[in-house]
């Protein structure tokens, strides 16, 4: 099967379990989990133990790599605009807003506004 990849925990093979057993009798190993999806990891690693092995093993190079933060982020007036919404009174129609979680300012929003992923009155990240 061309989907099914490898859990990229950098000690899964060494989990004693029944399913990583694999090979032919008087030859069999433990292996690496190979599944055409995982739940942890961004579909990287078959448990939250295994993506821990590797955070462990990596993860200050991986953080060096793509950049330490060495400095406290702010959430500002102009970073903190989230979406939210409300029910009318009678629980039937959905109230979408986007709210600023410094000020407090709100403003309505469309539907078509509150599903679309891009669209942010936020100009910082
Ligand atoms: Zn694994």
């Amino acid at each position: 099967m061309s989907d099914m990849k490898f859990c990229q925990g950098t000690k899964c093979h060494q989990y004693r379990t029944k399913d990583r057993i694999k090979g032919t009798k008087g030859s069999k190993t433990y292996q690496t989990r190979r599944r055409s999806n995982f739940y942890y990891g961004g579909d990287n690693f078959c448990s939250l133990n295994c993506q821990n092995d590797w955070f462990n093993k990596y993860g200050d190079q991986a953080i060096d790599h793509f950049g330490r933060t060495t400095v406290a982020k702010h959430l500002t007036k102009e970073n903190a605009w989230y979406k939210d919404y409300g029910w009318d009174s009678n629980y039937e129609t959905r109230n979408y807003i986007i709210r600023n979680g410094i000020t407090n300012e709100q403003r309505p929003l469309t539907e078509e506004q509150f599903d679309d992923i891009n669209y942010t009155l936020n100009t910082g990240e």
